[in-house]
């Protein structure tokens, strides 16, 4: 592709808008200064299209805000996770720090591009210039098909000006985009903030002409792209069910290289296994591409899911019932080998909760409330409505406290959470998993999935009885009296000495 690039240009142009000099003055900068602060800095910093956007895709109710890790890791996470793809983070050190510690935590492997910044370099201009630098210094054809610059509070809440970025440098795609914490409720939130703006950028370079056809060669049979990081099986496991009514499983949505992107958009239809991803679904449909909400999970979601997908695909009818008729024997016969007795609160920041909440409900579960940080969407109705029936709370954008007092309404017997919430369950003796690591770490379709997630909640509901003799055997360690760090043994104090009796004022001398 032609590349146009007018560097000389660019050096010699100001930002259209100047930076919010005022945002930049007190302590008003940074998580602890309160989203409104935030807001209202951005907003005076000509960010308000990009702020009412967000607010449109990720809707902050009914609840507040969910507790979670700061959102800007998943867009850091999508872009690290691509092939040729280099990505920059503009924002305060503290921030970066925390976000390349937790990227190299889950094994990133790559290096996080960053350019500082102090108030003068904000003030003046002068740090988006630094960032248009370190952009020609990335975008080197031969290691790059994409840079991504992701601007963190301070810049977006001060107004650095990425959509003056080139688009393009040597045939190098620049993405750039805000990710405030004030914009973006959640982490899963903002990994489609990226997906969205690159399936963007796809869209329309295929729209000017030819783009690169997938690694493998364009699938034959019409493919169902998938949205929503999975454990790697998935897809095969989905490609497998597709298979039966003449389709393809296409790529996995945010995809692992550039042309993965094309390919995505080339499918017949899009399913929103993750039912959060309202930019890429907005490209999708702008490319004239079916969305299905749902996923293949158990029983009742894989069939209603072949379904959607067959008639979003024009797939004859009973093409679509024979399909049915020969996967879901497998998949009541897989839940009823491995079925799963007890209470189970569950709750979760993937975007998966409710698919895991119906798995486990066919599994014979008892499951009294679902709590998910990401927001009510059109593409998670259909499990809304199956849960509900069977008298399934649920709750969107669900706070710690939501899930704390579900924990203590419930008393179940095993708590699926969030850290805090483990954390809370195991203090009071009760058996509980990690939804991230644990459980959306874990196959969860067709077959498959069936006899994973049963395998491993039943081992941890078998122990129980571990719990409550570590309960015992640790009763009151590190409570009370006993908290804290003594160089010491610890002794209880002697009781204070009762006070001399109060002379009635009549009495006194
Ligand atoms: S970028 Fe993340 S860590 Fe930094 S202030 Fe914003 S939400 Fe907090």
């Amino acid at each position: 592709m032609a590349v146009s690039l007018d560097i000389g240009a660019l050096r010699a142009r100001k930002p259209a808008e100047p930076v919010n000099v005022e945002a930049t003055k007190g302590d008003g900068l940074g998580c602890h200064a309160g989203k409104d602060a935030m807001r209202a800095a951005a907003e005076a910093a000509g960010m308000s299209e990009t702020l009412e956007q967000l607010r449109q895709d990720y809707p902050a109710g009914p609840h507040d805000q969910p507790q979670s890790m700061c959102p800007a890791f998943g867009s850091l996470r999508v872009g690290l996770r691509m092939r040729r793809t280099a990505t920059i983070l503009s924002g305060s050190a503290c921030c970066v720090y925390g976000l390349t510690f937790t990227s190299h935590f889950y094994g990133a492997r790559r290096s996080v591009g960053y350019v500082p910044f102090n108030s003068e370099t904000l003030v003046t201009g002068k740090l988006f210039e630094d960032i248009r630098e370190a952009v020609h210094a990335s975008a080197k054809p031969e290691d790059c098909d994409a840079v991504v610059v992701i601007n963190l509070c301070v810049p977006t809440a001060s107004g650095v000006p990425l959509r003056l970025l080139p688009k393009e440098i040597d045939g190098v795609r620049i993405i750039g985009i805000d990710v405030p914490g004030f914009g973006v409720p959640t982490h899963a939130e903002a990994k489609d903030v990226l997906a969205g703006a690159m399936l963007k950028f796809a869209r329309s370079e295929a729209e000017q002409g030819p783009v690169q056809a997938p690694r493998g060669g364009r699938s034959e049979r019409p493919s169902v792209a998938l949205l929503g990081e999975m454990f790697p099986a998935d897809p095969v496991v989905i490609g497998a069910l597709l298979e039966p009514l003449g389709l393809s499983a296409g790529p996995v949505v945010p995809t692992r290289e550039w042309r993965e992107l094309y390919a995505a958009l080339d499918a017949t239809a899009v399913a929103a296994i993750h039912p959060f991803y309202t930019a890429s679904i907005r490209e999708f449909e702008a490319a004239g591409r079916a969305i299905v909400g749902s996923a293949p999970v158990g029983h009742d979601g894989t069939a209603e899911w072949l379904s959607a997908i067959g008639r979003a695909c024009d797939v004859p009818a009973e093409t679509i019932a024979a399909a049915q008729n020969r996967i879901l024997p497998a998949i009541r016969g897989a839940l009823s080998a491995m079925p799963i007795e007890g209470r189970i609160t569950l709750s979760g920041y993937e975007g998966s909760e409710l698919l895991v909440a119906r798995l486990l409900v066919e599994s014979g579960a008892e499951v009294p409330y679902v709590g998910t940080a990401c927001p009510r969407t059109p593409w998670s109705e259909p499990d809304r409505v199956w849960l509900e029936e069977r008298g399934v709370t649920i709750r969107y954008r669900a706070s710690l406290e939501d899930d704390l007092a579900a924990f203590h309404e419930f008393r179940p017997d095993l708590a699926v959470g969030t850290t805090p919430v483990v954390q809370h369950a195991k203090e009071r003796g009760t058996p509980a998993l990690y939804f991230t690591n644990l459980i959306s770490a874990r196959p969860l379709m067709g077959v498959a999935g069936a006899g994973s997630l049963a395998r491993v909640i039943n081992a941890a509901l078998a122990n129980k009885p571990r719990f409550d003799a570590m309960r015992d055997f640790f009763e009151g360690v590190g409570t009370g009296f006993a908290a804290g760090i003594w160089q010491d043994v610890p002794q209880r104090k002697a009781a204070p000495k009762a006070a001399a009796p109060v002379k009635p004022v009549g009495e006194m001398a």
